[in-house]
């Protein structure tokens, strides 16, 4: 199942069109994509139990917004890849490195993203997991069941504000407005060949920036979620960004930032493609995707 936002509505894509989630419930479940992970349980067994879903209508692919526009809690996970640890010079984690996206800065999958005046702003693709049950204490073993879906994420950074000062800035060097976009859609665990090992990657133009596989993450999605549980409540529609494999900006020689102009093509096997345009900041005015 392929889980939309579509103009802010909540809708189900097939390979024709979409499905407006509201009107083919008449009213059982309400428009906002945000809200249907607290009655998940309920909402993919009303999709199970439908005999067919109705004839789904034609849409444009940049009318799709983020998956979960308003999540409750938004974690990302340091250094969860061998490759990535070791171009930050660091050494892989015993245990997950958490950080947060403060949730202003999530964004859809396509649209423009403003560059903050004199930064360092690096690129990091990311499977992000969308929380469908409320976790704590969960085991490994049962942590798929509390994902309702994947979903792509660039979890942009700004690295001077990630960077400066005595200890690092993680989380406000990555909250910038825009800086967290993900889509085109959230696909549920069920459609992939493993959830364990998705590839992914992202490209500025024809040049590739990073090409990887999830199968190499220190940490996988079941790992996480039991970690963070083990520690706190994960929420229904909390997005979890798992980390970015090697490639980023930071860890080039010489250093590399996005630029005015480029296109970020934004790429996870099954989930589709992201695509953002990057420009220049103009006093007062934030992402305007
Ligand atoms: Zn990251």
């Amino acid at each position: 199942m392929r889980v939309a936002n579509l103009k802010g509505r909540l809708a189900l894509l097939t390979g024709d069109g979409a499905v407006d989630v509201e009107h083919a419930s008449s009213g059982g479940f309400g428009p906002d994509p945000s809200a249907v992970y607290e009655r998940w349980d309920e909402f993919t067994a009303w999709v199970a139990g439908l005999p067919r879903l109705p004839a789904p209508e034609p849409y444009s692919p940049a009318d799709l917004r983020a998956p979960v526009p308003a999540p409750r809690q938004v974690f990302a996970i340091g250094l969860n890849y061998h490759a990535h640890a070791a171009e930050s010079g660091l050494p892989a984690p015993e245990r997950p490195v958490v950080f947060t996206k403060f949730p202003t800065c999530i964004t859809g999958p396509y649209g423009d993203i403003a560059l903050p005046e004199g930064g360092h702003t690096d690129w990091e693709v990311e499977l992000v997991a969308v929380i469908g049950r409320t976790a704590r204490h969960v085991a490994e073993a049962d942590a798929w069941d509390h994902v309702a879906g994947l979903t792509a994420g660039q979890d942009l950074s700004e690295r001077r504000t990630q960077l400066a000062g005595p200890a690092p800035q993680f989380s406000l060097g990555k909250s910038l407005p825009g800086f967290g976009p993900t889509g085109p859609c959230l696909v549920t665990v069920d459609e992939f060949d493993d959830p364990d090992d998705v590839a992914l990657g992202c490209r500025i133009g024809a040049e590739h920036l990073q090409r990887a596989r999830t199968g190499d993450m220190i940490f996988s999605v079941p790992r996480l979620v039991a970690a963070l549980s083990a520690l706190l409540t994960l929420l229904p529609g909390d997005l979890v960004f798992t980390g970015t494999p090697a490639g980023v900006g930071l860890g080039r020689t010489p250093q590399r930032w996005l630029a005015p102009g480029d296109e970020l093509v934004t790429q996870v096997e099954t989930i589709g493609e992201m695509r953002h345009r990057l420009v220049t900041a103009h006093a007062g005015r934030g992402a305007v995707s």
